[in-house]
């Protein structure tokens, strides 16, 4: 029997699951070296007690997500966090920065209640230690299977520590700087391929902040290009407002 596989979603529009189904020419090959015991967006049954590797999607916004987490991480042995939401808090964080209890009340009205039970939203990875990563909006369907493999395999995987200059210049793309436009791949871990310049749009940081990159570096070359810092940082905050990002 292969490893038995959960897929589960906390809070998303399920994008990263939905790019599962895109795996196509390969998902024959994966459900034949797995027992998928679950998939949140196609199961109709419970989530089975007993698991070996969770693939969670999504970022944490209640209390039931935190207490869903804690178990899922004492019953796998594997855990793998998919998606931008799930590895850096990704959209979904934005909704906490500033004043969320005001949030709450401007939508759905003066004494609602809706707040009981939900958290500030973070990353899956800021309320449990996780075995992988395959961050993205939406993940890379490659970079999820080698991630897989890897898992199945017994094998570490270490995603990119570096920021996505050199893999894009290598496709010999026109730098967006050149022609007056921001990119943040100069700050935002690559592995992606370069996906969107190679396709015409600047990066706007889906995978999170390269560790490798050079924070300081990254702010003169802002603004040597007309692009001051408070806007670059806005920019930033897209996929990023878990972490502490400093220019
Ligand atoms: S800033 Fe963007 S467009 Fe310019 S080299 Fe880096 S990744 Fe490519
Ligand atoms: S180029 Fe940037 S925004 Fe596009 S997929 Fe890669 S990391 Fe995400």
């Amino acid at each position: 029997m292969g490893a038995r596989v959960v897929v589960l979603g906390l809070a998303s529009d399920f994008g990263c699951q939905v790019q599962l189904t895109n795996i196509e020419d390969h998902l024959l090959d994966v459900l034949g070296l797995i027992d998928l015991s679950y998939w949140q967006l196609a199961s109709s049954g419970h989530m089975p007690d007993e698991y070996d590797v969770a693939l969670v999607e999504g970022a944490v916004t209640t209390d039931e997500h935190v207490e869903l987490l804690r178990k899922v991480r004492e019953t796998a042995a594997v855990v793998i966090a998919i998606g931008s939401c799930a590895v850096t808090g990704g959209i979904p964080a934005l909704a906490g920065t500033g004043d969320l209890e005001g949030r709450y009340e401007a939508v759905y009205g003066e004494g609602t209640d809706v707040a009981r039970g939900r958290t500030r939203p973070v990353a899956v990875t800021s309320v449990i230690e996780v075995d992988y990563i395959v961050p993205g909006c939406p993940i890379d369907t490659g970079e999820f299977l080698k991630v897989l493999s890897r898992v199945l395999g017994g094998l570490s995987d270490k995603p990119s520590e570096q920021p996505m200059c050199f893999a894009c210049k290598t496709r010999e793309n026109v730098c967006f700087f050149e022609k007056g436009e921001m990119c943040l791949g100069v700050v935002t871990r690559s592995g992606c391929h370069a996906r969107c310049i190679s396709l015409g749009r600047p990066c706007t940081g889906c995978r999170g902040i390269a560790p490798e990159a050079n924070l300081g570096a990254a702010r003169d070359v802002f603004e040597q290009h007309g692009f001051e810092t408070a806007r670059s940082l806005h920019a930033m905050n897209l996929y990023n407002t878990n972490e502490e990002v400093a220019l």
